[in-house]
């Protein structure tokens, strides 16, 4: 079975987690990991004050251990997204672009870079509502979403599993803690699913799933679509002012 941990990366240096990276490394498990930017301004501004020194010390481990190194087989992809209210730019370009500052600036080497759109929900949905741009987001959102995008939503070929075991459609249904579709008495546990058939079984969807199908689409393997849109891809280029 692929398993993929959607890593905050600044967790494998939290005192009692040290030994986390080596065994998620020695279950040969997939590592997904978010990083909004190649520059320290940025990141620290979207996610908190010394989150990409942290974050770069969880790469600095997680490349010891042959994470992302060619031929290791422990594959090390990055997560990219919009420190605003706009869609993700063209993938290739942005993870060319990651790729040399991130070995350039730090050593650091990784597999494949996702983009992936925010999802109106939690703090993101909160920073749009306190700017009033909540509306003109899931506008955007909802004018883009493009029908060839339901084909590959990740819903329909992965499910994710919280750390308690528990089962949701997708890890954006996780963090709102919405069941498996289909599952009205509540959340069920991975041990009760683990002989089921989810073949045909339906999807618990909301507004929110226009942030997978906008666009180039996307999910936790990146865009569903290649295309360009030219538009964003500077928008990482220089720290960003205020908003
Ligand atoms: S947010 Fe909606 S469309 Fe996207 S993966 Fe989850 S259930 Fe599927």
């Amino acid at each position: 079975m692929r398993v993929i941990d959607r890593c905050n990366l600044t967790i494998l240096g939290e005192p009692g987690c040290e030994t986390l990276a080596h065994f998620l490394a020695e279950q040969q498990v997939e590592i997904t990991a978010s990083l909004p930017c190649y520059l320290e301004e940025n990141v620290d501004k979207q996610r908190g004050d010394g989150v990409f020194q942290a974050s770069l010390d969880g790469l600095r481990r997680l490349n010891t251990l042959g994470y992302g190194l060619p031929e290791s087989g422990l594959i090390l992809n990055l997560v990219y997204n919009p420190l605003g209210a706009s869609l993700p730019p063209d993938q290739a370009t942005l993870e060319q672009t990651y790729k040399e500052q991130l070995a350039t600036r730090y050593g650091i080497v990784f597999n494949q870079l996702f983009t992936i759109a925010n999802m109106p929900i939690h703090r993101f949905g909160s920073q749009l509502l306190s700017r009033n741009e909540f509306g003109n987001y899931m506008s955007l959102l909802k004018n883009s979403s493009k029908p060839r995008n339901l084909e590959s939503v990740m819903c329909k070929t992965l499910i994710s599993v919280g750390w308690q075991g528990q089962v949701f459609d997708c890890d954006f249904n996780q963090m709102l803690g919405l069941p498996l579709g289909g599952e009205p008495a509540g959340l069920i546990h991975l041990g009760e699913l683990l002989d089921a058939d989810f073949s045909g079984r339906p999807i618990r969807v909301a507004d929110h799933c226009y942030g997978c199908t906008a666009g180039q689409g996307s999910g936790c393997g990146g865009a569903l679509v290649q295309e360009a849109t030219p538009q964003a891809t500077t928008a990482i280029q220089q720290p960003v002012t205020d908003r």
